[in-house]
């Protein structure tokens, strides 16, 4: 599964549901996702189970994707169905975005950051961009420069996470004539090495807000983007400085449950704001693009506007809306399920 999805749309939707965890099992809990070839995700209110855990199928609500990925497919496999699709576009000066959408604890970070010895979408990105710079053939009059960012927006202010401080200000965002939206004095960093990358990454992600809520003590508060611009001149152009600039961001959104459900108050709560805020940003501007309509409201939150350059246009787009399987999940599965058919 997961081999050679023929990506000639500018938006692409894929589902991920993770495995129902140790904890969730003993906890009594079970399985309320089904996955049928691969394209289409079934989910069921648990209260529409008997009590042998019998499902009453005609209340089942089917939803039909690009690709859905069931418990037991690989990061590879994401990747593969994902990702790795967009990178020649990248290295010939196209912009492109990928996003994991998804309430907290369904499986974002797995996808995008991934564990260390199972490296997610970011990391197994930048190899495949890596080796093809140096080895894929159609390169070889090519010379490249690379530039990763690795930044996160927090109540609307941008944080460096290479280079994490203390301020509440941020780092404020510019409009380049070249480089297209660019934050001004984020750290810039050219890896070779995917081993260098991994810890990078580990190491920004680490500098993450996590604040404890009611929901998930260690749900992420924020949105957490990697940035990969890549330069490419050629080597025998005639013309010189003949130059194509290419964008990918690579986005583990923050937690898409409801600011109610966190049952906050003061600080917690204008998180909430923000986050639905931003999210909801998110999905007007994507809807907008994907009902072809010309106003895209870009400026309506800092993430939106940042990616500005990256959606829409010549960029292509791809959701992977992660799920959990669990039934104390449906709500979140069912609001994200919707979100990201919303998309399509
Ligand atoms: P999120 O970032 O959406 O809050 P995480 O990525 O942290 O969620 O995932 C929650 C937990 O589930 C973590 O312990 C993670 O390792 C595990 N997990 C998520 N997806 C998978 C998967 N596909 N296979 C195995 N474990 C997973
Ligand atoms: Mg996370």
């Amino acid at each position: 599964a997961g081999q050679g999805i023929p990506q000639n749309t500018p938006m692409l939707v894929a589902v991920r549901a993770r495995p129902l965890s140790r904890d969730e099992a003993e906890r009594g809990e079970f399985g309320i996702v089904r996955v049928l070839e691969s394209r289409v995700v079934v989910v069921l209110d648990p209260q529409d189970y008997d009590r042998n855990l019998q499902p009453n199928r005609s209340k089942e609500k089917k939803y039909a994707f690009d690709y859905v990925f069931d418990e037991d497919a690989s990061q590879a496999e994401i990747f593969s169905g994902t990702t790795r699709g967009l990178i020649n576009g990248v290295l010939v000066g196209f912009n492109a975005s990928v996003f994991a959408y998804g309430a907290t604890g369904a499986g974002k970070t797995y996808t995008m950051l991934g564990a260390l010895d199972s490296p997610g979408v970011m990391v197994l990105t930048l190899n495949d961009l890596y080796r093809r710079m140096r080895s894929d053939p159609q390169y070889a009059d090519s010379d490249f420069k690379v530039r990763l960012s690795y930044l996160e927006i927090y109540n609307e202010v941008i944080k460096d996470l290479l280079n994490p401080t203390d301020s509440s200000i941020g780092l404020p965002l510019n409009e380049d004539p070249v480089r297209g939206m660019v934050v001004a004095g984020i750290t810039e960093y050219d890896a070779t090495s995917a081993s260098e990358i991994l810890q990078l990454l580990h190491h920004g992600n680490m500098a993450r807000a996590q604040e404890p809520t009611a929901a998930n003590r260690t749900s992420s508060r924020s949105h957490a983007i990697l940035q990969v611009s890549v330069e490419r001149s050629e080597r025998t152009a005639h013309v010189v400085g003949q130059v194509t600039c290419g964008k990918l961001s690579l986005i583990d959104l923050a937690g898409s449950e409801r600011a109610s459900k966190t049952e906050n108050t003061g600080l917690r709560l204008k998180e909430g704001a923000n986050i639905n805020r931003s999210l909801l940003a998110l999905g007007n501007c994507i809807n907008a693009l994907a009902d072809g309509r010309s106003h895209v409201p870009y400026r309506d939150s800092k993430m939106t506007r940042l990616l500005k350059d990256s959606l829409g246009g010549n960029c292509r787009t791809v959701m992977i809306a992660n799920i959990s399987p669990a039934s104390t999940q449906f709500e979140e599965t069912l609001n994200s399920l919707k979100y990201a058919n919303r998309a399509k």
